[in-house]
């Protein structure tokens, strides 16, 4: 077997299935080609092998290598653009088609583990922390949205209450979430990989795709082989350039940063998070953190635009660990790793087609566990026939980053800066 091509990472070390598939090699025909094996595209190809089509999935490194494998496990319903500014940006008609679908996500993620009995260390529950009285006006403001909406499941805990949740001084109320939680995300990944095997489903990986020409068939070529399709699913994410250059033009890749304590004492970790619920806080830059099923204070933060890493990750993660928790101060840091997420400027998922033969989906800026599970669901009733529910999502205008993504790099940092401010300060 060869060497694995996943970062190293708390999730590749505990990963289920460690099995690596071979490159594709020759000409292959099938129904459906789907490029990216991250929730995207391995959620698409399942999703389509249930319904009977013959579907190719090609993965440039491996299994996971994207930001899937990589990010914080955390189970967050609805989209990264809150209900509120969709109705005043786009109307109450796309707003009641979103807020419908909002919390599916979470539904289909548990239907799979249900269905395919997939051991990710499921735990419920998460949480949003306000940092400030603003923020904690904003919990209040958010809860009585998604009761708009018909979630119910959220209960508000002020400064006198949240401490029976996070053990850290640095709040002034939470948000929590009871049909929310997190997850060990690689292995969710590779649970629904091996129900796509098991119906037939093909997988290719380190078959990187280096061209797609739309028609009838539409052609999908690597290095050393080709797959005509009737149709193309193009799921790359923040890891794909070349294939979508218009969206390229309206997204850019962001990088985060994850760091893993060694295994916590029983009593560590019940004092940090009594609970064992997922957090993240309410700051433009967020910290998330949780604890893994061995007791791991999982902690991530900061973003990079462009999806460039800091020189040392722990350096800069660490402290944001002991702002929240300075209990920890000589814990050992096991793992440090970072990944590419894909931002838009309006924060709303890109769904659409190239001609009538290429669809994509994409670019969830930062909360794509739950989105990556609908748009695999959505992106299979499109291609059976019924695409009303995935036009509700292409319906909605993505514009291009003012001067490219060469200069919406340190536009972004910017804007960020500024943001980042203003929560420190509590504006
Ligand atoms: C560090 C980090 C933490 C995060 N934490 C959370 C969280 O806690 N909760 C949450 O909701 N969201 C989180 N996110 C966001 C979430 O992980 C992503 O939105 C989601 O996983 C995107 O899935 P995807 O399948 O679209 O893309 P990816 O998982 O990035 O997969 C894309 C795949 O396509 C492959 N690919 C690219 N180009 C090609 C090509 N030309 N040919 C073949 N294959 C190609 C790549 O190798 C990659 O494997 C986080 C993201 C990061 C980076």
């Amino acid at each position: 077997m060869s060497a694995s091509r996943l970062p190293l990472s708390y999730y590749a070390a505990t990963a289920s299935d460690a099995s690596q598939r071979a490159p594709l090699k020759g000409a292959l025909d099938c129904d459906v080609c789907v490029v990216g094996g991250g929730f995207t595209g391995v959620s698409t190809a399942l999703h389509l092998i249930e319904r009977g089509f013959d579907v190719v999935l090609l993965e440039a490194e491996q299994l996971g290598f994207g930001a899937s494998g990589r990010n914080g496990g955390q189970i967050v319903n609805s989209y990264s653009r809150d209900m509120d500014v969709i109705e005043a940006r786009y109307g109450a008609e796309t707003a009641r088609a979103l807020g419908s679908m909002a919390f599916e996500g979470n539904r289909i993620i548990r239907e799979r583990i249900t269905r395919y009995a997939i051991d990710c260390d499921l735990k419920e529950g998460n949480l949003f922390a306000a940092c400030t009285e603003r923020q904690w006006q904003g919990l209040k403001a958010h809860q009585a949205l998604w009761a708009r909406y018909g979630h119910a499941e959220l209960e508000l805990l002020g400064r006198d209450a949240y401490r029976r949740e996070v053990g850290s001084k640095r709040y002034t109320g939470v948000l929590i979430d009871h049909s929310g939680g997190h997850l060990h995300p690689l292995n969710l990944l590779l649970g629904q990989v091996l129900a796509f095997e098991a119906q037939g489903g093909r997988v290719f990986e380190g078959s990187p795709v280096i061209s797609v020409t739309p028609g009838e068939p539409a052609c999908v070529r690597t290095e050393r082989g080709e797959v005509r399709a009737s149709k193309v699913v193009l799921a790359g994410n923040a890891y794909m350039s070349g294939l979508l250059p218009d969206m390229e033009r309206r997204s850019m890749p962001a990088s985060t940063q994850i760091i893993t304590t060694e295994p916590l004492t029983d009593a560590q970790a019940r004092a940090l998070l009594p609970t064992d619920r997922a957090v993240e806080d309410c700051n433009y830059l967020l910290d998330y953190y949780r604890l893994t099923a061995d007791q791991r204070l999982l902690y991530g933060g900061g973003v990079s635009y462009g999806g460039q890493d800091p020189n040392s990750i722990e350096g800069a993660i660490r402290p944001k660990l002991l702002t929240t928790f300075p209990e920890l101060s000589d814990v050992r840091i096991d793992y440090a790793w970072s990944g590419n997420f894909l931002l838009t400027l309006n924060r709303l998922p890109q769904f659409g087609r190239v001609e009538t033969s290429v669809y994509y989906a994409q670019g969830y800026s930062g909360h794509g566990v739950t989105c990556s599970h609908l748009a695999g669901c959505l992106m299979a009733e499109a291609l059976a026939g019924d695409g009303s529910r995935f036009d509700a999502f292409a319906g909605i205008a993505h514009r291009r980053l003012p001067g490219g993504r060469t200069f919406s790099v340190p536009l972004s940092a910017l804007g960020a800066w500024y943001y980042q401010l203003r929560d420190r300060l509590g504006w």
